[in-house]
């Protein structure tokens, strides 16, 4: 929020420049021999190859998410974005 007026045009994939789109996307964390995948990540969705790019606001909350759970043992954690 800059206060300057947003022009309100498709964001561009950077990888082929496909137009992007709100979605959500899972992504996986590994954390020494442990692995942590976080589903329905709030991010934007590349409609042409794919890719999701989070925002930093939500990278943080995932953080936020992971350190909760270093006191879990299990090798393999399934998460939902949203009990964060
Ligand atoms: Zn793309």
């Amino acid at each position: 929020m800059t206060g300057r007026k947003e022009k309100n045009k498709i964001k561009k994939c950077p990888l082929c420049s496909g137009g992007m789109s709100d979605g959500t996307t899972a992504t996986s964390f590994f954390i020494g021999e442990r692995i942590i995948v976080v589903k329905d990540v709030p991010a934007e969705v590349c409609g042409d190859c794919g890719e999701a790019y989070m925002k930093s606001i939500v990278v943080d909350r995932i953080e936020t998410l992971l350190d909760k759970l270093e006191d879990l043992h299990s090798e393999v954690s399934i998460v939902h974005y949203e009990a964060a």
